[in-house]
């Protein structure tokens, strides 16, 4: 086998190779364009793209492709070969620099949320070049951003390099009042990923799964996940095979992949990668996400990504491990040694504290989408109420600091910012409330609230834009100090007055927070319906405008994306639930009571017997089946009903209350069915069936 060190990065044109291949000065002025975002000369970009068509042939690369990530959450890719006629019959390979950096594919099947009329198709895709071109089946992968003809954003990845700017300008200016050298901040993410893994097979036979990414059917197996025996178990063989081949060509790719791990749920696994630069982290997961069902497929195997592929079970999340560091290696949100670092820590501490709460309607957007609707608040995810867990002895801490009383920690001292040293507390008992929605985990911050399908792109924008609109109001306040030490010991401790109520240590999965919450004044947007307008209002059009980060119009075309998106995930499944009635569920029925009406009547004729058990289970079938069919009848008709309805929220809202209510019921006439219908008629494999699948 090859070593990991020489297969890592193997398929990435990454610095090494490019100081190797390309000359110094070319070299020099790409590293420029990387690092300050300078524009690359048509020159130099002719250079670079010759020596990466060099090497993606090399390795047997033929074509190249604009590698982008436009509004459906999915990443997209057009792909040209490298052949061009030499006039003499033959063809030779070229790529030029105008190839690498610009790119124009038709557009006009993307969501734009009315951004872009398809007559006016064209969007362009430029090459980001600040996260490395790869070699991916047989192409060369150019990241770019996506943008319409207008320069509207397009895409998940130009509002995140936006986001990360704003980041970086307003906390360089409070780094330049603590006398930091930095030169360039950026926030660091490093994702978890969790996912199904259950049998081609098996999932070929259920439509759901292949149209919608759930189970829309299904009765609860004997055995769920009761006995936690899944979790951190041993890995089978078959899965431990599959995990082994997505790790080599993650690791091809320069994708970190790192942990790996049963989880919760039978079935379900997560993977992690170390952290790395956030857009380069949203890149790699979205490879990520696209190489766990190409590999699974491979193995026999499918994966679900989907949020809730299960009732009953827990679903699939996604951490977002999110951090802030500068240029230097320091980690802002690593409490320091000395009361000058502890005084930036805990500045950069408080901001996000107060970030958090002013925006945490945004942070509930950025997490919003009708499979998440079946996690948040279902005692598996945190609720749909965004508060932050910081552990007692941060708290501590802070509530010292508020108060102006002693902290009672090792040796009792009153905690004076900037003169004192922040007494020490231990990083693991940081990590051990499972249940918050935004944790503070030793020295960075786990927001837990994604499903697993989503870019982390979205929750990573409202981060970065949220933590930089507050640092620059900090900065405004502190620029202009004349006793820095007073000031910002006043400023820190007006914060944590002002902004303690979304700190929450307790559990977030019990009833009594949503009363508490509630009490405090906390949103509970319980709903992707309830959750969404908050990303028009004016709040968030203001900071996300003065940031530069969204445009109002990209604003309000993406409201429209995410509106429509979930109005057709809920559609899809409506109409998938009603075919696999009519066309699977029903026919059972009927052949399965067939058999028992021939069975009754023969053995009437027969002699007299006893049936009970046919008359029984007749009339239980008869029943259900009765029942099935009006609930059919009720969705058919909300399905008409939502037709009427043309403005976008009423008709998510009537999505939600009448086509999703009217789904849950036929469930679970139909689960009730599949109980008492023999297993030979029924068609399609059960939970305990699909769960227990791969061995
Ligand atoms: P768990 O939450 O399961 O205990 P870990 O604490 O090991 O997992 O880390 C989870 C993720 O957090 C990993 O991807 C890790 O690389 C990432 N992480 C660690 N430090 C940082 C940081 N400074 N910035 C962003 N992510 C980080
Ligand atoms: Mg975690």
């Amino acid at each position: 086998m090859t070593q990991i060190p020489e297969l890592f990065g193997s398929m990435v044109f990454n610095d090494s190779v490019m100081k190797s291949r390309l000359p110094k000065d070319i070299y020099k002025a790409l590293k420029k364009t990387m690092q300050l975002g300078t524009h690359l000369e048509l020159d130099v970009a002719n250079v670079v793209a010759n020596a990466m068509k060099d090497w993606a042939t090399e390795k047997g690369a033929t074509h190249f492709t604009h590698w982008f990530q436009p509004m459906t959450g999915f990443t997209a890719e057009k792909h040209d070969g490298f052949i061009s006629p030499a006039g003499d019959g033959t063809v030779i390979m070229e790529f030029s620099g105008k190839e690498l950096v610009r790119g124009e594919p038709d557009a006009s099947s993307f969501p734009s949320g009315g951004l872009r009329c398809t007559f006016e198709a064209r969007g362009y895709t430029v090459w980001d070049t600040t996260s490395y071109a790869f070699i991916k089946d047989g192409s060369l992968y150019i990241p770019t951003a996506f943008c319409s003809y207008g320069g509207e954003a397009l895409d998940k990845k130009t509002p995140l390099l936006r986001s990360m700017e704003a980041i970086n300008k307003q906390a360089l200016r409070i780094l330049k009042l603590f006398g930091s050298k930095a030169k360039s901040v950026s926030t660091t993410v490093g994702p978890e990923q969790e996912y199904f893994l259950i049998d081609k097979d098996v999932y070929l036979k259920r439509p759901d799964l292949v149209y919608t990414g759930r189970t829309l059917f299904g009765a609860s197996p004997p055995k769920g996940q009761e006995l936690d025996d899944h979790y951190f178990g041993a890995i089978k063989p078959r899965v431990a095979a599959f995990m082994k081949e997505f790790e080599e060509e993650m690791w091809k790719l320069g994708v970190t992949a790192k942990t790996k791990h049963n989880e919760v749920a039978p079935a379900q696994h997560e993977f992690a990668p170390i952290f790395s630069t956030t857009n380069i982290a949203t890149d790699h997961n979205q490879l990520a996400m696209e190489m766990l069902k190409t590999v699974a497929g491979r193995h026999g195997l499918a994966c679900l990504l989907h949020e809730k592929p299960f009732a009953g079970v827990n679903g699939n999340g996604k951490h977002n491990n999110w951090a802030i560091s500068t240029d230097l290696g320091q980690n802002l949100l690593e409490p320091g040694e000395t009361p000058y670092e502890n005084a930036q820590f805990l500045l950069f501490l408080v901001a996000v504290i107060k970030a958090v709460d002013d925006y945490q309607d945004l942070m509930r957007v950025s997490v919003a989408n009708a499979g998440n609707d079946h996690r948040l608040g279902a005692n598996e995810a945190p609720p749909a109420i965004v508060s932050m867990f910081l552990g007692d002895e941060l708290t501590g801490i802070l509530d010292a600091i508020e108060s102006g009383a002693e902290y009672h920690g090792p040796d009792k001292q009153p905690m004076e910012i900037g003169v004192t040293v922040l007494p020490h507390f231990p990083k693991d008992t940081t990590d051990r409330n499972r249940t918050s929605p935004f944790a503070f985990t030793g020295n960075k911050f786990e927001f837990r609230m994604l499903g697993s399908t989503f870019s982390i792109s979205g929750a990573n924008i409202v981060l970065n834009t949220a933590v930089a609109e507050i640092l620059g109001q900090f900065a405004d306040t502190l620029e202009s100090s004349k006793n820095f030490n007073a000031d910002l010991a006043a400023l820190v401790k007006k914060t944590i007055c002002a902004h303690k109520r979304i700190i929450f240590n307790g559990n977030n999965y019990a009833d009594e927070w949503v009363e508490e919450a509630n009490k405090r004044g906390l949103s509970n947007l319980r709903t992707t319906v309830e959750a969404l307008p908050a990303f028009i209002a004016k709040k968030s059009i203001d900071v996300f405008t003065k940031h530069g980060v969204f445009t109002e119009t990209e604003i309000k075309s993406r409201y429209e994306i995410l509106v429509e998106g979930y109005c057709k995930t809920i559609h899809i499944e409506a109409l998938t639930m009603v075919d696999i009635v009519n066309e699977e569920i029903i026919p059972a029925c009927v052949s399965y009571q067939n058999e028992l009406v021939k069975l009754l009547s023969r053995k009437k004729s027969a002699g007299d017997f006893d049936c009970t058990m046919e008359e029984r289970l007749l009339t239980k079938i008869s029943k259900l089946c009765t029942c099935l069919v009006k609930k059919l009848d009720t969705l058919d008709a909300a399905l008409l009903k939502v037709g009427e309805e043309h403005e976008a929220i009423a008709h998510a809202k009537l999505y939600r209350d009448v086509v999703f209510a009217a789904m849950n019921e036929l469930r679970l006439s139909a689960d009730q069915l599949e109980t008492c219908v023999s297993k030979k008629h029924w068609p399609l494999p059960s939970y305990g069936e699909i769960l227990y699948s791969v061995n």
